[in-house]
């Protein structure tokens, strides 16, 4: 299945990627509503994060846990938040700092 996030991993669609390895991908947001704002979401594409394998779910979490460090070290938030989503398209991490 084809799907935005899928073009961005196959490289065919232009994206922001600020970490990779071969169970997940991180890119900036295109649009933040907050500085630093970024998606965390597996290499395989799934179409709920209900059917996503714990071994992924977990590299979410600690990908998305060093990325976050590294917003508080850089935008100095009060908070940063992640949000996991899929009503669009399968979106599973939404990392975000209010400002
Ligand atoms: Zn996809």
């Amino acid at each position: 299945m084809a799907c935005a996030f899928c073009a961005i991993i196959e490289g065919t669609s232009p994206a922001s990627i600020i970490y990779r390895d071969e169970i997940v991908i991180a890119f900036m947001t295109i649009h933040p509503s907050s500085p630093g704002e970024c998606t965390v979401i597996p290499i395989a594409h799934v179409d709920h994060f209900t059917d996503v394998e714990d071994g992924t779910a977990e590299r979410i979490m600690r990908v998305a846990q060093r990325i976050g460090r590294r917003m508080r070290e850089v935008f100095q938030p009060q908070r940063v938040g992640m949000v996991v989503h899929g009503y669009g398209v399968a979106c599973l991490a939404l990392l975000t700092a209010p400002s």
